[in-house]
């Protein structure tokens, strides 16, 4: 039990829920590790959700809310951090829901599906034979995506991802938003829209955000979008880790 006033209790609780997500077969071990990298941003970061994050929040619900074919793609650490959220996300964009792993094995996409479904996922795309389709200039498993999900989505939501896959996603014209603490990675640099916060602060504001701009007509939510610029907004949460993140 980790006391609530211990001072990492948030930090040693999503520890916890991953650990618990090892065991259950949702994470595998390399999930940890990519974990262990993103508290060490995280930490830099103050753990704390800046300026620029509230931004790239906003422009990622308003891109969502206007997409035509928008698809959140999950995988292990997503799941086992926030499949409560993702469920919520999914119902208020009207976005697809698709398990998409790079250590694939059909016992852990039935488990992740499972997650999903028990906070109230109603399709779960991407899972098993359903995966038939190919992204181009992929070699690992994570080219396999389902023909109904990611290969025909004008936008996909790819939180804690590999910069090969979010290069191959762009290539493919889909516009790509991603959640990394590293503002440096590959992914965040290739992706559209970039959430430099730790994903377990990212979700439950998307959530809010989303509501919060459901209902606002096309034209202002197509104007969030396109004033934001991931390059800067980077740039800016690069500085401000250089300064301490104060
Ligand atoms: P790239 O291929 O994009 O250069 P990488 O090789 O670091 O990146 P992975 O090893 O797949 O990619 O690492 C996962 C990324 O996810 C890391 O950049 C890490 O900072 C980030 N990350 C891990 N956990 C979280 C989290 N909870 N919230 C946000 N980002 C996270």
């Amino acid at each position: 039990m980790i006391p609530d006033d211990h001072p990492r209790a948030a930090s040693l609780m999503t520890r916890e829920k991953l650990v618990d997500g090892f065991k259950r077969n949702i994470v595998v071990a390399e999930g940890l590790i990519a974990h262990g990298r993103g508290e060490a941003f995280d930490y830099l970061l103050g753990e704390k959700t800046t300026e620029m994050a509230e931004s790239a929040v906003r422009a990622a619900a308003a891109l969502l809310l206007i997409s035509k074919n928008a698809v959140l793609s999950v995988n292990g650490n997503a799941a086992a951090l926030c499949a409560k959220e993702i469920v919520e996300l999914a119902d208020i964009t009207g976005a697809k829901i698709e398990v998409n792993l790079f250590y694939r094995t059909e016992e852990r996409e039935r488990a992740i599906k499972a997650e999903l479904e028990r906070h109230g996922a109603r399709q779960v795309l991407g899972v098993g034979e359903k995966a038939s389709a190919r992204i181009p200039e992929l070699s690992s498993e994570r080219r396999r995506v389902d023909p109904e999900g990611i290969l025909v989505a004008d936008t996909v939501f790819v939180p804690l991802e590999d910069g090969d896959r979010t290069e191959a996603l762009a290539k493919m014209g889909k516009s790509v938003i991603t959640v990394d603490l590293n503002p440096l990675s590959r992914t965040a640099r290739a992706a559209n829209i970039t959430i430099v916060d730790n994903l377990v602060r990212v979700m439950p504001a998307l959530v809010q955000k989303a509501s919060a701009l459901k209902g606002k007509d096309e034209k202002t939510l197509r104007q969030i979008v396109e004033l934001f610029d991931n390059e800067e907004n980077l740039d800016q949460s690069l500085a401000s880790i250089r300064s301490g993140a104060k």
